[in-house]
């Protein structure tokens, strides 16, 4: 599931507001039109309506592609330097719902939803690296060119 919030946020460069979309969950198959906009780094993205200052909204997030098994979680590196405890009790959260949701779900439990078989990420750039290689490997088992 996809979820974002409306937040309204005062451009640090002229101070306008305005409201702009903060994800914190990307789903892949749900939304592949986000998943385009995340590869071209516009997903929690501030642009100034006002002057055109742009910035990066400095929010964890979560990249979910049920299709190739693939989890990345994406947290701020200034995030975990001044606030680590915040970052691990997150991830141990998350950990422990995809254990309840094992429980639920059973065998029908997608591979990424596996402890260990996500990925942590600390910057957006490296999640878009990862979501590339990724899908660069699982195009390619795909179509049987791995040999
Ligand atoms: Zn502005």
């Amino acid at each position: 599931m996809t979820i974002a919030e409306k937040e309204t946020i005062g451009c640090p460069a002229c101070k306008v507001e305005q409201d702009v979309d903060v994800y914190q969950t990307i789903n892949a198959m749900e939304n592949p039109e986000l998943v385009s906009k995340l590869m071209a780094g516009e997903i929690n993205v501030f642009k100034c309506a006002g002057c055109g200052h742009v910035a990066q909204i400095h929010t964890p997030l979560l990249f979910n592609d049920h299709r190739m098994d693939l989890k990345i979680q994406f947290y701020p590196e200034h995030l975990l330097v001044e606030n680590p405890g915040y970052v691990f009790k997150d991830y141990l959260r998350m950990l422990k719902e995809m254990e309840k949701f094992r429980q639920e779900y059973g065998l029908f439990m997608p591979d990424s939803n596996k402890p260990g078989n996500q990925l942590v990420v600390f910057s957006m750039k490296e999640m878009v690296s990862q979501i590339r290689f990724r899908t660069g490997l699982f195009e390619m088992a795909k179509s049987g060119l791995e040999d």
